[in-house]
């Protein structure tokens, strides 16, 4: 297993070269894959120069490498962690930050709190349970569950300064930060001269213009659970599509699967298997994929109905399908 999933990766990071494939003249698709944030970004386009493609395609990379820089949990430099420790002494952040936290909040209260960037004393408990192999420790849970809760991140817009009302809280942009790095990278390609790009970092895909040939792009979804490798396919334009689920990030420990999904209002781990978002931007998608993840199927798709320009697809423990009634739209019939 190990040795298979490191063998992907070398074959993956070997293709980091511009993969063109098409005729002279006509607009040709470009392709690169690159591990960032955690997964494998890989960005494809129609240029018709390859010089203009790869100076695009590493613009796009350079926007991600700096989204991460910022944003990224994991290293103990970046400006969110320079946030955290700051904590109710407050902090004041750079546009970017200041805007996703921002935007982020805004999320919470569409979503009935179900999706919060405040989970990070939940996840921080996640991790150490998760490194030493066992179930995360209830007591301990309960504990970081009270430092949780987006309604005590106090921003002020004049000075992009961000306070947390209480001692202990931390900020996780786990949910949102690859979306929104995805429509960076996608802002960039455009800024090169792109009109046609699809920017697909490890599930969060954003789709921009057609193809030279006019069809659109499709993104495929697969049923984590199914042994099949049969996956739902979407035609977009101008969308992002994004999963979240517990298939990828769990541990598992006496028969139970712990996702690294919260439910921010009780501390516990959510059990959702798989929910999909269309949305005008990644960042939206991504969040709220992890917010109907944590609402669960019926309340999920009630939530999306009530948002404009969103559709969601949920799939639950015993693989039943849930969506909502746009998102047949952009499904391609099966032939
Ligand atoms: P992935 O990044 O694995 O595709 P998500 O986009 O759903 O999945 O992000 C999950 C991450 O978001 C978790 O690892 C954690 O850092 C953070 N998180 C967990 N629960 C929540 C929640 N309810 N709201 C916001 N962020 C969360
Ligand atoms: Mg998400």
């Amino acid at each position: 297993m190990m040795k298979s999933k490191s063998l992907l990766i070398i074959f993956i990071l070997a293709i980091d070269v511009l993969v063109f494939s098409g005729c002279a003249g006509a607009p040709g698709k470009f392709a690169r894959t690159r591990e960032q944030m955690g997964t494998f970004v890989t960005i494809t386009l129609y240029s018709s120069s390859g010089r203009r493609a790869d100076a695009a395609i590493d613009a796009a990379f350079a926007e991600i490498e700096h989204v991460e820089s910022v944003m990224s949990s994991y290293r103990k430099d970046s400006e969110l962690n320079k946030l955290n420790a700051a904590g109710a002494d407050g902090f004041a952040a750079s546009d970017e930050l200041f805007e996703i936290i921002e935007k982020s909040l805004e999320i919470s209260e569409l979503t009935e709190g179900a999706f919060d960037i405040t989970v990070g004393p939940l996840v921080a408990e996640w991790l150490i349970a998760k490194n030493e192999n066992r179930a995360p420790d209830a007591v301990a849970l309960a504990e970081a569950e009270k430092r949780v809760g987006y309604k005590k991140v106090m921003l002020d817009h004049k000075t992009k300064t961000v306070r947390f009302a209480e001692p202990g809280m931390r900020i996780d942009l786990g949910a949102v930060a690859k979306g929104y790095a995805v429509d960076r990278a996608m802002e960039a390609l455009m800024g090169k001269g792109i009109e046609s790009a699809l920017v697909d970092a490890g599930g969060d895909v954003l789709a921009k213009g057609k193809k030279p040939d006019g069809r659109l792009w499709t993104i495929g979804i697969q049923d984590p659970r199914a042994k099949s490798l049969e996956s739902t396919i979407l035609n977009v334009e101008n969308m992002s599509v994004t999963t979240s689920g517990d298939y990828q990030r769990y541990i598992e420990s006496g028969g139970r699967r712990y996702s690294h999904i919260f439910d921010p209002r009780t501390g516990k781990s959510s059990d959702c298997v798989s929910a999909t978002t269309i949305a005008p931007t990644a960042m939206r998608a991504d969040a709220l994929s992890t917010a109907f993840c944590v609402l669960g199927p019926e309340k999920g798709i009630e939530v999306a109905e009530s948002l404009n320009g969103i559709e969601a697809f949920i799939i639950d423990v015993d693989g039943k399908t849930y969506s909502t009634t746009g998102f047949s739209i952009f499904v391609v019939p099966e032939e």
